[in-house]
């Protein structure tokens, strides 16, 4: 069947690529973008970083100008999904109306696990997911005094740096023995402990939050687990997301850990797609296992992927997953999935905090961590991507370069 009209839910990194991709793959047809944020579409990295700091402004997170939603005949419309019916193919509206669609896209992203404790909803406990959030935070982070970081994962720490950098007393508590354990090696993990305690930061690992105490709505204090009272009179936590499943699930689609869908994205209903932080699709690079990834190029490259199947060129997704954190003066990059990593092989000046750390599992390296060498982030997307392996004997050579020698494997 011909496809004459997308509709997308969500305006996010995804939602957004999928409206792009599809006009520069020639697509004529109506595209529909549902946005239940106030404004144009924006991009969410900065809001934890730059946006926070108030090193970028509004205008720079946004994806495309107005003029550019117009000039593509994107429908950009501020609704919300409240309803799939896929018998109809039409999608009903929080605003009482319904659009019909040839083909539907899922692009509703994740919110963040809410805390669950007692006092969660007293002033001054915030998570971040939108510009609303950060634009609270901004102003509150600057009259802090006493910071509680609940969760020591990438948003969690970005916040903690933002926080040490305004002169709060940042307090970290992480359940785990590590920072950023979901995520990357004990080496990556230890450089990067290092540098937040040089910049204020406390770390208070295997321990969680019981609850939160107050006054006159306002947060004051954190009880820990081991039954400490923390002063806090602000409480930024990041402990996960939850994907926004609800609406496939209503429709009876399969939506364990994520709206299911096959390789090429497509759910089992052949009219309806989904991407990105909501979707569960089998990985490559994870041995074929259903996975959830939360980063901006899979829900970009995805996109991608879906418009160009719509417009008749299917491939399977088959990207390799790469990630950024910017925290303080570090920036580290991430190539590949480092899941089942055994033996590492260290690059660079670790006392300098120039590094990069290849993740191997046994002899095949499958994800290289960077902090502060975008050259080798780089050569490492090229040489994840394709052989021949480089082996563990190779990169442990004294003075072993990435550069160097993806030149010289490719010629
Ligand atoms: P989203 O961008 O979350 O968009 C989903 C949209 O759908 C949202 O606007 C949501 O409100 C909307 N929606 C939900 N339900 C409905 C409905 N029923 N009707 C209409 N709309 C609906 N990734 C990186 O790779 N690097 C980073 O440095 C990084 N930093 C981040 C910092 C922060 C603070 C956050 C929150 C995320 C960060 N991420 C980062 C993750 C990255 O932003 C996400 O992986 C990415 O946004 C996923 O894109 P998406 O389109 O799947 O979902």
């Amino acid at each position: 069947m011909t496809i004459e009209s997308v509709v997308i839910v969500g305006a996010g990194h995804g939602g957004v690529q999928v409206a792009i991709s599809l006009r520069q793959e020639g697509f004529n047809g109506r595209i529909v973008l549902l946005n239940d944020e106030r404004g144009l579409p924006y991009q969410r990295p900065p809001l934890s970083k730059a946006y926070l700091l108030g090193k970028i402004g509004e205008t720079a997170m946004l994806f495309r100008p107005q003029s550019f939603y117009d000039e593509q005949r994107i429908e950009h419309l501020h609704d919300r999904a409240s309803h799939i019916d896929r018998r109809n193919q039409r999608v009903m509206l929080v605003s009482g109306g319904a659009i019909d669609y040839d083909h539907l896209v899922i692009a509703t992203g994740a919110r963040n696990r809410p805390l669950g404790v007692p006092g969660a909803e007293l002033g001054g406990v915030y998570g971040i997911k939108t510009k609303a959030d950060a634009d609270a935070l901004s102003i509150r982070v600057k009259q802090a005094r006493d910071v509680v970081v609940v969760g020591a994962g990438f948003i969690g720490l970005e916040f903690a740096a933002v926080a040490a950098a305004e002169g709060a007393n940042v307090e970290v508590l992480e359940l785990g023995d590590r920072p950023m354990a979901r995520a990357v090696s004990s080496q990556m993990s230890a450089l990067f402990a290092d540098a937040h305690r040089s910049w204020g930061v406390s770390f208070n690992f295997g321990t969680g939050i019981v609850a939160l105490e107050g006054e006159d709505g306002a947060v004051q204090r954190v009880i820990t687990s081991d039954g400490r009272r923390l002063l806090a009179d602000l409480v930024v936590y990041g402990i996960g997301v939850v994907p926004n499943v609800e609406l496939a699930q209503e429709a009876g689609l399969d939506t364990e850990n994520g709206v299911r869908v096959n390789a090429e994205l497509l759910t089992a209903d052949p009219s309806i797609s989904a991407l990105g932080d909501v979707a569960a699709f089998p990985c490559v690079q994870n041995g074929g296992a259903l996975t959830r990834l939360e980063s901006v190029q899979n829900a970009v490259d995805q996109g991608k992927t879906i418009a160009a199947r719509l417009v008749g060129k299917p491939a399977p997704y088959a990207a390799l997953p790469w990630f950024w954190t910017d925290q303080g003066n570090l920036k580290l990059q991430i190539a590949g999935l480092s899941v089942g990593a055994d033996h590492f092989v260290t690059l660079g000046d670790l006392p300098a905090r120039q590094t990069s750390v290849l993740c191997y599992r046994g002899d095949e390296l499958i994800a290289v961590e960077s902090c502060n060498r975008p050259g080798d982030h780089i050569y490492a997307r090229k040489i994840l991507a394709r052989p021949p392996a480089l082996t563990r004997a190779i990169a442990s050579a004294p003075d072993f370069d990435l550069k160097a020698w993806e030149a010289a494997s490719r010629a």
